[in-house]
């Protein structure tokens, strides 16, 4: 057996004895269960944060602050959402998300013939627009809102610049969307099986075939042990 091999051997051993000593020593210390020592990470090994994405703050795109009240609420589900509208690359993200606004925050008729109300803010929490540049939309930690029949309580609502039975997601628009979902799932601790689009909670169109066809590739994204 070459040298070396024996102290790695040996090394290994000792490894051994001395996990198997703490681990003990763990489970039996009455003392031993202070946060501190629970947030010490064990095995199996924390999967890394993945990086928090760039975005366009409300601040940045100037937005206005919420004409009402909103109701508080705990992220716990990631829900996809496209605007409905044509891509449009000749407009900026803050253009965009200012026009959004101005419609949110007053009381509409839809294409559809319904009468939405004002709401109090852009009813989407992120906006990815066209060139994947992702903008902040309502506080994350509040309530969206939705014209269709199901409660957005719990859910961050994510939605894709574009009209997704006819027109296709972007190669930017998927990459950023990837980025923001890890992203979100990982703060969040959302499991993939939580993340879903619009039509599987409601009635609607969205957000178009083209993108619902999309969703396991994003969960794909989510590796965190549950
Ligand atoms: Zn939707």
């Amino acid at each position: 057996m070459p040298h070396f091999f024996f102290h790695f051997a040996s090394a290994a051993i000792l490894a051994a004895l001395l996990l198997s000593a703490s681990a003990c020593r763990k489970s039996t210390s009455p003392q031993d269960t202070s946060p501190a020592s629970e947030a010490t990470p064990s095995t199996p090994p924390t999967i890394p944060a993945p990086p928090e994405p760039a975005l366009l703050s409300r601040a940045e795109w100037n937005a206005k602050p919420p004409v009402a009240q909103m109701t508080p609420h705990t992220p716990q589900f990631i829900t996809i959402h496209h605007t409905g509208t044509k891509q449009n690359p000749n407009r900026s993200l803050a253009d965009k998300l200012k026009g959004l606004q101005a419609f949110s925050q007053r009381e509409d008729k839809l294409d559809t013939g319904k009468v939405k109300p004002a709401w109090p803010d852009v009813p989407y929490h992120y906006y990815i627009a066209v060139n994947g540049q992702i903008g902040e939309g309502r506080e994350v930690d509040y309530v969206g809102d939705t014209n269709t029949a199901y409660d957005p309580t719990g859910h961050v609502l994510v939605t894709l610049e574009g009209s997704f039975d006819v027109e296709h997601p972007t190669a930017e628009q998927m990459a950023s969307t990837k980025q923001l979902v890890a992203w979100l799932a990982h703060k969040y601790k959302v499991p993939s099986e939580k993340i879903k689009t619009h039509k599987d909670y409601a009635q609607t169109a969205c957000p178009g075939q083209n993108l619902h066809n999309k969703i396991d590739e994003l969960r794909a994204t989510v590796n965190q042990p549950m």
